[in-house]
């Protein structure tokens, strides 16, 4: 009897079995190589194409705005990413911006809001963006200083964004602003402001070691109306934080499909490539970097999809999802790392698969939350814990 695939562990129902098997047809016949040229344009078509196959309809929460749930299924969206990874990071890329740039919507958005925004995202129709990170607030996102100053019916926002993905092609910017009810984290509001606005500006392009269109992005006295204000002014960073516990999961997700992707194309070269007469996975130091690269990849998938599962049956998942981040993360890095070693001087050739996703894995340990950041959300959550239990029990 074959072995069971993760896909038959009891975390997932049939019909996520039947998503990760249909979107691995549709990806091996629609996605083809991702032009690095022109950032933009590949990313508006495949967000095209991603809304075309109905795939964006995972990123969207509510089935009277274009979401197939009522609420964004985080199985699903873990499934929907582990799967473009293992063909397109840019793909992935475009569909997790659509669920990431429109998940303060989807989660806290007013009905008109909703209606306004989520169709559009759910049919590849509008780009959205998620805009927190400044240069001198990056992990510490409440020292935000980007202000939005209410004058009438009217926020006027100044200053600037940075890292920003999306910046530049989407048509919509989900913007986190210091409205000043109160000092730090207390003190910011979020507002939806569209490509377009007057005083708003893309600023110069960053450019990153994988291919990924970000920008910054600059506001000189952007008039958004209050109307555009996403859920009570001070809840801007709450709403930041909780977007943040659903898609973090997915970050990990994304991981796994990068390890997957790189232990398959190692298994290959392992198994094929002849050296003292005999192959490279005849020889037990391989087989050790093998066995660690498979271990590692369920170690990985596990806390990922318990994360998902835990969220998806109604439960808090801080501290599980900051562990699947920073296992996930920090074990691709690892396991690519150990494909390149096995396609020696092949893999560090421009353009080979495992060299791309040494390049593609980097940001994902930065992003969202660094890894240094997630030990402290677990060590936070499960002192916390401790302190709370009725008996801890005596240690020993
Ligand atoms: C590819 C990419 C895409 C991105 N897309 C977006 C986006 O769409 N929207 C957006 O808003 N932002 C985006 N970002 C920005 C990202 O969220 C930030 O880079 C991230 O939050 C880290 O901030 P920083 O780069 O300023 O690093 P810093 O905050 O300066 O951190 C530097 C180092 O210090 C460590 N550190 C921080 N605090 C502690 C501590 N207490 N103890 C010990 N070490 C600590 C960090 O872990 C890190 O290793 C993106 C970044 C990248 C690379």
């Amino acid at each position: 009897m074959a072995s069971p695939s993760h896909l038959d562990w009891p975390f997932f129902e049939d019909r996520h079995r039947i998503l990760a098997v249909e979107l691995r047809q549709w990806a091996s016949q629609h996605l083809k190589h991702d032009d690095e040229r022109d950032l933009a344009a590949s990313c508006r078509k495949l967000v095209r194409q991603l809304g075309d196959g109905g795939w964006l309809r995972y990123a969207v929460g509510g089935k009277s705005y274009g979401g197939l749930n009522e609420a964004i299924d985080t199985r699903s969206l873990c499934l929907m990413r582990e799967g473009l990874a293992q063909h397109s990071g840019l793909a992935d890329f475009a569909f997790a911006m659509q669920g990431l740039g429109s998940g303060a919507v989807s989660l806290f958005g007013d009905e008109a809001q909703k209606r306004d925004y989520l169709p559009r995202v759910a049919r590849g129709e509008a780009v959205a963006a998620f805009a927190l990170s400044e240069t001198d607030a990056g992990s510490d996102a409440a020292a935000l200083q980007c202000a939005a100053r209410l004058g009438g019916d009217a926020y006027i926002l100044n200053g600037e964004k940075t890292w920003i993905s999306n910046g530049g092609v989407a048509d919509f910017y989900v913007v986190f602003a210091r409205t000043g009810e109160a000092p730090g984290s207390k003190g910011i509001s979020v507002f939806i402001v569209d490509a377009g606005t007057a005083g708003f500006e893309i600023g110069e392009r960053n450019e990153v070691m994988a291919p990924h269109p970000l920008a910054r992005l600059t506001f000189k006295d952007c008039r958004v109306p209050a109307a555009q204000r996403i859920g009570a002014p001070g809840q801007g960073f709450k709403i930041a934080m909780a977007t943040l516990d659903v898609f973090r999961t997915s970050v990990a997700a994304e991981a796994t499909g990068f390890a997957r992707c790189a232990l398959q194309h190692a298994l290959a070269r392992a198994t094929s490539r002849k050296m003292f007469n005999q192959v490279l996975s005849d020889f037990q130091l391989t087989q050790a970097k093998l066995a660690e690269m498979a271990t590692g990849i369920d170690a990985a998938a596990l806390l990922t999809y318990r994360a998902a599962w835990l969220r998806d049956t109604g439960h808090s998942v801080t501290t599980e999802a900051a562990m699947a981040k920073m296992t996930a993360t920090e074990t691709a890095q690892q396991v690519i790392d150990d494909a390149v070693q096995i396609f020696g001087a092949l893999g560090v050739m421009k353009g080979e698969p495992v060299e791309q996703l040494y390049r593609e894995i980097r940001p994902l340990r930065i992003y969202e939350g660094a890894t240094e950041i997630q030990k402290l959300v677990i060590a936070r959550g499960i002192i916390k814990a401790f302190q709370a239990a009725e008996d801890p029990g005596a240690p020993g």
